[in-house]
């Protein structure tokens, strides 16, 4: 690409489906001639990957194009066009409406959508708007640009893969079914394709992501479909991916295969995050999440017998339409059951064109915001229970970034917890022991016990004797 570099700033927001999408559209204009800027007012291309999972988070992206807005006005009067586009699922769920509620917008993109940027950008220049929402039948992710190695090492050691994309499910309080559609997993080959290619450039941490990952059902290289506890062995088996994560799971394709993995895979990391939303059966079959709380403490009695220190994590919603005191009793007894070691919690949302906006008995802000509180308070007590179980453990920490303050370094344990400590930069990507030395509120503090871990590829030297 001749010509003077273009500058493309990109914010997500919502899931870590969005941040993986933002990358990947980074990666499609590099080929353009756009590198990644982290300030909107140096960009000359403002992409919003956007969530609609819930009403604030909707709202968010109107008061961001507004800020958007004036800087895109700045840049004119400095004789500066600045392009703006809305991708994700706002994008997909309101599609025009966007440029009619904010007209600075000149590119509307779906999240399927997304790998046709540089002719949308084109129609934008010619004809000054350019929109689509469509489900092509094209795949996507076969028409995207790889990352080069350094956008790959820019981004750190831990990377996201998506495998798996849009639901079935059709949960009565969710809007993903309709803005990411239905279900779609990758084949094997590129998934595996694409790890190597990112454990070449020095990724340590792979995890594989979907919004129902664990229904993926992607064709093999045998022609079969795979399920994920056979990709997840095939991916273990690339050399220089020393840990594998996977999320979001529903706790009804959690199948047995999938359970004996935490068993048999080194590197499956202890951690897992099962969205449960409620602990009352009422509840649950309300929102169509087709299991008993019975079933879930089932399997989280059957993945803690393969996997004994398995830190669980979950998602809550409290307030679905209906929601009686006695079950959201049933739910802060279900947190006690099942000992999670962190959750996200939400107040429901009611999201146009679903079933549960339509619900009779909806419940008021107050309620909702006392059993928010109430439940936060149960995940609190369980999550410091769980972090004290690690005090004076010695954790292998993945090192990601420098922290706040100078000289500290900030990094990820097995179960997911940040870890902060005091290490020289060289660090960052290393994987080394931490001894828990203190537990503060969001995360753990540690001394480094000894030298980082080697890398595979140098301990199968050490091996050889080389
Ligand atoms: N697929 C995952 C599952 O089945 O649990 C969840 C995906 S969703 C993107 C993430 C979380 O957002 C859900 O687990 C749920 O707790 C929350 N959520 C989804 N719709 C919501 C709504 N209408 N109001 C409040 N929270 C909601
Ligand atoms: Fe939404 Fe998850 Fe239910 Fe699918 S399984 S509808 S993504 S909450």
């Amino acid at each position: 690409m001749n010509g003077p570099r273009k500058h493309v700033y990109v914010k997500s927001f919502g899931c870590q489906m969005n941040v993986y999408d933002s990358r990947r559209m980074a990666d499609t204009l590099a080929p353009e001639g756009y590198s990644e800027t982290p300030s909107a007012e140096a960009a000359d291309l403002v992409i919003l990957n956007t969530c609609h999972i819930r009403d604030k988070a909707a709202e968010k992206v109107y008061s961001e194009l507004g800020r958007i807005r004036r800087l895109k006005e700045a840049a004119a009067a400095d004789g500066r066009r600045v392009v703006v586009a809305v991708a994700g699922c706002v994008a997909q769920a309101e599609g025009d409406e966007i440029i009619r509620r904010q007209p600075a917008v000149d590119v509307v993109v779906g999240p399927q959508s997304y790998h046709r940027l540089p002719e949308l950008l084109q129609r934008a220049a010619r004809d000054g708007r350019a929109v689509d929402t469509e489900f092509p039948v094209d795949d996507k992710f076969a028409h995207l640009a790889a990352p080069s190695p350094a956008a790959v090492r820019a981004r750190g050691a831990s990377a996201f893969i998506t495998v798996q994309e849009g639901c079935d499910k059709f949960c009565t309080f969710c809007v993903v079914p309709y803005t990411r559609g239905a279900e779609l997993s990758r084949p094997v080959r590129a998934i595996v394709a694409e790890a190597e290619q990112l454990a070449a450039a020095g990724v340590r941490e792979v995890s594989l992501i979907g919004q129902n990952v664990n229904a993926y059902h992607g064709e093999g290289p045998d022609g079969w479909p795979w399920p994920l506890a056979q990709l997840l062995h095939r991916i273990a088996a690339i050399g220089g991916i020393e840990r594998l994560r996977y999320t979001t799971s529903h706790p009804r394709d959690m199948s047995d295969d999938l359970v004996a993995a935490h068993r048999d895979l080194a590197s499956l990391m202890p951690q897992l995050h099962l969205p449960v939303q409620s602990g009352s059966d009422r509840v649950l079959a309300a929102m169509n999440r087709r299991h008993t709380r019975a079933d879930y403490l089932d399997l989280v009695r059957r993945l803690r017998d393969a996997r004994p220190d398995l830190a669980l994590t979950s998602d809550f919603i409290v307030g679905f339409p209906g929601e009686t005191a006695a079950d959201f009793a049933a739910t802060l007894d279900l947190i006690d059951e099942a000992g999670f070691s962190g959750a996200f919690s939400f107040k429901y949302s009611p999201r146009p064109g679903t079933p549960g906006a339509d619900m009779d008995d909806q419940i008021d802000e107050d309620t909702k915001s006392e059993r928010l509180q109430r439940l936060q308070g149960a995940i609190e007590r369980h999550q410091t229970a769980f972090n004290r179980r690690c005090l004076h453990r010695s954790l292998d920490v993945l090192f990601e970034r420098t922290g706040r303050h100078p000289g500290q370094l900030v990094g990820r344990s097995p179960y997911l917890q940040p870890v902060q400590v005091t290490a020289p930069a060289s660090l960052i990507g290393e994987i080394a022991p931490v001894t828990i030395a203190e537990i503060g509120s969001n995360s753990l503090f540690g001394v480094l016990t000894s030298q980082p871990r080697p890398r595979a590829q140098e301990r199968d030297l050490l091996a050889a004797g080389a």
